[in-house]
């Protein structure tokens, strides 16, 4: 994560006690978008910010959130501020970060999202909150059972609003607002701005003033990211697996398009040794809760799963993402990929790309203004991209892998074999990884033994 050296947090007109906490969590300076935005949030004034996940939004607007509610007391039923969020996950994200930007205040939070006890969500609105974190849909069903009034809230946050529209929330938030106090501060924020998004906010807002920490739909420095790719999709997994033996792989999300992809996947996985669970909106909450928290435990090292169940998710040191599947979005690309390399810390991420997903990868092409690398080694089918997608950074990657292979097969980033043997001794037991081998893989054609989820078969 890029930082604002020259700024401290304690120029930004942030309380004692948050600073206090600010120190107890470690941060020394505040990021970009922390420093342009915290100042104007304690001004009351409206703010657009634009910014992707992993640049310390959340933070943006949680710290000097606590310092404007400080002063008040909630009144049962009658929350005074409300932030939404498009997914349960990052709902309990942004709770946890008024947990610890907060903890010397004595402010209230509840987190009112789906798939958890209602009764207890109600007590809790019951004893009055300060704070209210919601997904869209369960607020709606409160509301419309009398259990929250909305008449108290002083300051509205609409968080990734860019994925609410994907998710079909627009409706739902145009209602919310409607019921809401017209006079009030108004926090929204977007990884990008289409069309749509753009009417939302000039509904919403009030002379904003807008931050924006980089330009919209653009992909981290910290992440190196690669094109795989792959004559058909059943040979995804083969190239997964050869890559996964030779990158140095702490954690993975690995993101497929479709949910019923997503089982087959980890079953593979598994097959392979690898711990694996998955993430995807149709498990229950508990299960999700359980999943995400083996994995951020370490206790699993990929989390197969879904655009919505990982948007927004805030993982510390993932190293890398997998894109079994070219996103059918663009933007989601950048949203995918940027679940590694936050924080400071440098990811990688990789996407398997078929003859037929050439548009796809275009379209992500000309979204981030540049060609993506193609990585060296495996079957490195030749996709045709359009030449103006890139900037041809691609081809002197390609011909330097080229040459590295010429030389005797590219080295594994911690000094191994090169790739080239490793693909040629599939029984032998990979070096950096607990993986086992079942039945007859063999990896160089992509196909595997008798643990083979059928999908990967199919052409
Ligand atoms: P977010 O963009 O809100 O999802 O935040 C991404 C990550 O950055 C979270 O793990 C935060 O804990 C971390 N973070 C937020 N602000 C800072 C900061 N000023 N210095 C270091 N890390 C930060």
């Amino acid at each position: 994560m890029e930082f604002k050296e020259t700024v401290a947090f304690t120029d930004l007109g942030l309380s004692e006690p948050v600073l206090k906490a600010i120190k107890d969590v470690g941060y020394e300076h505040p990021t970009p978008i922390q420093a342009q935005a915290i100042p104007i949030v304690l001004m009351c004034r409206d703010v657009l910010g634009l910014a992707q996940t992993g640049t310390g939004k959340t933070a943006a607007f949680t710290m000097p959130m606590i310092d404007i509610l400080a002063g008040g007391r909630a009144k049962a039923r009658m929350p005074r501020s409300l932030i939404l969020s498009p997914t349960r996950e990052l709902a309990a994200q942004i709770a946890e970060n008024f947990d610890q930007y907060g903890k010397y205040h004595p402010l209230t939070h509840a987190l009112i999202v789906g798939g958890t006890s209602m009764d207890e969500q109600i007590k809790r609105l019951d004893r009055g909150v300060d704070v209210l974190i919601a997904t869209p849909g369960r607020l709606l069903d409160l509301f419309s059972r009398g259990k929250i009034l909305l008449a108290d809230i002083k300051i509205l946050v609409i968080d990734e609003a860019d994925r609410m529209l994907d998710m079909g929330f627009i409706p739902d938030l145009e209602k919310i607002a409607s019921l809401l106090p017209p006079i009030r501060q108004t926090l929204f924020f977007s990884a990008t701005m289409p069309p749509e998004i753009k009417k939302l906010a000039d509904k919403f807002l009030v002379n904003p003033k807008t931050v924006s920490v980089s330009p919209p739909s653009s992909t981290a420095a910290s992440v190196e990211h690669f094109l795989v790719n792959v004559s058909h999709a059943q040979n995804k997994s083969a190239e997964f697996y050869r890559i996964f033996r030779q990158e140095d792989v702490k954690n993975a999300f690995v993101f497929c398009n479709r949910k019923r992809d997503i089982n087959d996947v980890c079953k593979f996985m598994r097959s392979k040794g690898i711990k694996a669970d998955k993430l995807h909106g149709d498990m229950e909450q508990s299960e999700r809760t359980v999943a995400l928290n083996a994995f951020k435990n370490d206790q699993v090292q990929v989390l197969v799963c879904s655009d919505v169940a990982a948007r927004g998710l805030d993982v510390q040191g993932m190293s890398h993402v997998f894109n079994w599947d070219v996103p059918f979005h663009a933007e989601d690309y950048v949203h995918r990929i940027g679940r590694t390399g936050r924080a400071g810390a440098t990811g990688r991420a990789f996407t398997f790309s078929t003859p037929n997903d050439f548009k796809a990868v275009a379209q992500i092409q000309k979204l981030i203004g540049k060609k993506i690398n193609v990585f060296g080694g495996g079957e490195n089918v030749a996709t045709e991209v359009p030449a103006d997608a890139g900037t041809g950074e691609a081809e002197k990657t390609e011909e330097r892998s080229a040459r590295k292979n010429r030389r005797g097969g590219r080295r594994n980033r911690r000094g191994g074999k090169p790739e080239h043997s490793a693909a040629k001794t599939p029984s032998e037991k990979p070096r950096n990884h607990e993986v086992r081998q079942h039945g007859h893989a063999d990896e160089n054609n992509g196909t595997f033994g008798t643990d083979v989820p059928a999908f990967l078969k199919k052409g």
